[in-house]
């Protein structure tokens, strides 16, 4: 998993002459096979005198043939005179881009730390409990499984009235250690929000017992039981997540609103944001998803737009019947980020598109 540490260990790497890291936007959900190697190439190009061509070939051969489905973001770093590379592949998707420079480009990867948020997931029941870390997709465990056998723990002590009866003390202890080590973990680890697991009759005792500082962070909770997999966890919390990224789409959207006009921090609408994308001003394209829009394509000048030669280029504009991919494809080569709302009235009203602009 991606970390913090992972961002320190490239910044110490310096060379004295020009270091490569390289940015692609893998996600096939959004671009075909062919269009990510084409605008691979494209993006070769500009480093064409500073890295060698088996090494440039090298990376084209990974994207060609290593790319995993689920990898939606890939980043090289590459000292073209000493390593040969590091590399690092993300579940989500990075801002395409390619750098020269003497220092790493790392940009791109502190956007990933700060946009994404740590998510913890603690897993119970009444006997035991494991801890696990989740972020950018990916699932780790903190702790293996703890406190197997309450037994051997010392009676008496701790107790709680407020409990409900069919809770034992001993149970109670176990939780108020699960509700320490996951406090130890949050005031070492700085996650961002909390989501806990079990059976419905220990959740509600469990949450209780959580410090203040972790009830205000608890993002949801799901059903389940310990011998479950590891993927099923991460699958549970990422079904957790999705309902808080369904809530900052909600809160993207209306500064999209209140940004309109006011100095052309933003635009809506097909036909504004189209002129945007031509111009390449787009910092974050926000699409409402399934909307679909047919427009055409200047092959000369590569201007996109909603009547046939716009442009005012010699020779007929190609009708594309998809303008929203050519959208799609148009702003991840500028480096913008892509942003998709499921099922918003208010991105509707305006215009189901729109966009944050560069300047
Ligand atoms: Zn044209």
């Amino acid at each position: 998993m991606f970390t913090p540490t992972d961002i320190k260990k490239l910044n110490a790497v310096k060379s004295p002459d020009s270091l490569v890291s390289l940015y692609f936007n893998t996600d096939q959900g959004l671009q075909t096979k062919e269009k990510i190697l084409t605008s691979a190439k494209d993006l070769l190009k500009e480093v064409a005198d500073t890295l060698p061509t088996n090494l440039q070939q090298k990376v084209l051969d990974y994207l060609d043939k290593e790319l995993k489905q689920e990898i939606k973001g890939l980043a090289f770093f590459i000292d073209p005179a000493g390593e040969p590379w590091q590399q690092y592949e993300f579940r989500v998707p990075v801002r395409q881009g390619i750098y020269q420079e003497k220092n790493l480009h790392l940009t791109q990867l502190e956007e990933l730390l700060d946009e994404y948020e740590r998510y913890c997931t603690v897993v119970l029941d009444k006997e035991k409990a494991q801890i696990f870390t989740v972020f950018l997709g990916e699932i780790e465990d903190v702790t293996d499984v703890f406190n197997e056998f309450p037994g051997k723990h010392a009676q008496g002590g701790w107790s709680q009235k407020r409990f409900q009866g069919h809770i034992k003390d001993h149970e109670q202890r176990h939780l108020k250690e699960v509700a320490i080590k996951a406090y130890d973990f949050f005031q070492q680890d700085g996650f961002d929000r909390l989501i806990i697991a079990g059976s419905q009759e220990i959740l509600p005792v469990f949450k209780e017992t959580l410090h203040a500082d972790l009830q205000s962070r608890l993002a949801g909770e799901f059903a389940t039981e310990l011998f479950q997999s590891t993927e099923h966890f991460l699958q549970e919390s990422l079904k957790v997540a999705e309902r808080i990224e369904r809530e900052k789409e909600a809160e993207l959207v209306k500064e999209l609103g209140d940004n309109l006009g006011a100095g052309n921090k933003a635009v809506s609408g097909i036909r504004d944001t189209l002129q945007a994308v031509n111009d390449k001003k787009i910092m974050k394209l926000v699409l409402a998803d399934g909307f679909t829009q047919s427009g055409y394509n200047c092959p000369s000048c590569g201007l996109l737009g909603l009547e046939a030669d716009e442009c005012g280029c010699q020779g007929e504009s190609n009708k594309v019947a998809d303008l929203i991919d050519e959208m799609v494809q148009a702003a991840i080569a500028q480096g913008a980020k892509i942003e998709f709302v499921k099922d918003s009235k208010e991105l509707e009203d305006l215009g189901s598109v729109g966009a944050f602009l560069r300047y």
